[in-house]
């Protein structure tokens, strides 16, 4: 039976390969839109519309070729059928159950690099650690992208030092032209009654805004998203790609990744157009290395770690003993309480579009979880289920160990936390904030600064022993007033 299936044969596509990167091209299709996948946990409302919207216009773009059924679970469907088969899919539980089935497995797609790649490349490091950046760097190598023979193109392999910089001072937005946006149609407002009508019978839990919709379902779409950014955007996202202005919510970004985990692009093809862009001269090497880094590097990266980590990596950490319930103004979305303006404004962007940017996720909401020590497995699950482009395979290295340092170092090798300073570098938050990111105590301390060094303080005994904390660490020791610090964070109650 070749990849194509066969005439007996039925290929179940699930929502994270709804592009034709999936389809061998005209075989009988499989799709199902199980309500039970909605009503699991709190969803955010813009992502419950992108995923029904996604599996909907495939529906209607595979026509003929597809049974598509709108059920309650899936084994209303699949149960005691002998003729699917599946590519591979992208969490544990999917791939129990489909196995579970007897579904014929083909391996998976959407990613630069096979897992077959990544077993190999791991394999070969003889137990060293598994870097991004050498990783990355071969990726670079076996693709040919941005290389030029044997040596990175521009002679390094990485600009990230130029990818760092502070927001044009005095603008209120980057002055960029709008990023392309889709035109609902019917199918869109057919989504948003079901939703309405599901969230009313209480079958869901929504929290967020769904209007307008603004991330690509189509594959024709997401070209369209592609070809709007590599037009308007690509040259500024590599120097403003840390960059934040409260009123320029997009800022450079690509908006491209929540198609990319539909399934919707082939990463090979846009990174290669990208790349193309600065072989013709066309945008600085900054840039694109920087794009080329996040989607061949970083995306690809964390896919295969969530299969190398294993499926306990998820719950099975706790190295800061991070315990606290997620709040209201996170589970609800609501930030109207919130009086940190970064924090204020990166939750209301969240609320408005099922996504933020970088700077946000990383600095300001997963910096706040990790000084406050919020449960770790439970902010994983919030931000996979709050963002558009969330998934049970992107969050985990992600939260776990890039932004929580639940793991104790095994994805990256210190926390990522900062005071009030960084933010004020990197954003235009602090201007308008009631508190000032230089003062660590007194009404007008920051809890972003002052957050900071009560974060050490609890912390200390577990981080000691890390060499790259020994100055952040000497600083907390040296620090006269760390008890009434230490004292007034304790006593801080609410965002
Ligand atoms: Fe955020 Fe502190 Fe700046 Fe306010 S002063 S915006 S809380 S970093």
């Amino acid at each position: 039976v070749s990849d194509d299936g066969g005439p007996d044969r039925v290929r179940w596509i699930f929502a994270g390969q709804l592009g034709s990167l999936f389809d061998d091209g005209g075989g009988r299709m499989l799709l199902i839109e199980a309500r039970s996948v909605f009503g699991r946990r709190p969803m955010h409302r813009a992502k419950a519309h992108l995923l029904l919207s996604g599996i909907r216009h495939r529906a209607a773009e595979l026509g003929d070729r597809v049974e598509f059924h709108q059920v309650d679970t899936y084994s209303a469907v699949v149960d005691g059928r002998d003729d699917l088969d599946v590519i591979d899919p992208t969490s544990y539980s999917a791939r129990r159950y489909v196995r579970r089935l007897g579904a014929r497995v083909l391996p998976s797609r959407g990613f630069v690099t096979s897992e077959s790649d990544f077993a190999l490349w791991a394999g070969s490091r003889g137990g060293k650690r598994l870097l991004l950046e050498d990783f990355y760097r071969s990726v670079r190598q076996r693709t040919g992208i941005l290389m030029e023979g044997e040596t990175p193109a521009g002679g390094q392999w990485n600009y990230d030092v130029s990818n760092r910089e502070r927001p044009p001072r005095g603008a209120v937005t980057l002055g960029l032209p709008d990023p392309w946006w889709p035109e609902e149609d019917e199918i869109d407002a057919g989504v948003r009654e079901d939703l309405d009508r599901w969230q009313a019978d209480g079958l869901v839990q929504l929290v967020g805004l769904d209007a307008p919709r603004r991330f690509a379902v189509t594959e024709r779409e997401a070209n369209l998203a592609l070809d709007s950014f590599i037009e308007s955007r690509l040259n500024d996202f590599g120097p403003f790609e840390d960059a934040t202005l409260t009123n320029d919510w997009t800022m450079a970004h690509s908006l491209l990744s929540a198609p990319l985990n539909l399934g919707l692009l082939d990463p090979l093809a846009v990174v290669t157009r990208v790349a193309d862009e600065y072989e013709a001269g066309r945008a600085p090497l900054a840039s694109v290395e920087g794009f080329v880094r996040q989607v061949m590097g970083w995306r690809d990266y964390v896919w295969h770690l969530y299969w190398h980590l294993g499926e306990d990596y998820r719950g099975s950490h706790n190295a800061l003993g991070a315990k606290e319930t997620l709040p209201r103004e996170f589970t609800e979305l609501d930030a109207t309480t919130i009086t940190a303006n970064c924090l204020h404004h990166s939750i209301d962007g969240l609320r408005q579009h099922g996504w933020a940017h970088h700077i946000q996720r990383l600095m300001v909401i997963g910096n706040w979880a990790l000084q406050r020590g919020y449960d770790p497995v439970a902010l994983n699950d919030w931000f996979t289920d709050m963002f558009v482009d969330g998934t049970p395979w992107v969050m985990p290295a992600n939260v776990i160990g890039m932004s929580q340092h639940a793991d104790g170092g095994i994805v990256a090798t210190k926390p990522y936390s900062s005071g009030g300073a960084y933010i004020n570098t990197m954003t235009d938050y602090c201007g308008g904030c009631r508190y000032n990111p230089r003062v660590r105590l007194g009404p007008d301390a920051c809890p972003f600064t002052a957050g900071y060094w009560a974060f050490l303080d609890r912390t200390e005994p577990v981080l000691a022993p890390n060499f790259r904390m020994k100055q952040p660490l000497a600083g907390l020791r040296r620090l006269a007033d760390r008890g009434a610090v230490v004292a007034q964070e304790r006593e801080r109650e609410g965002l």
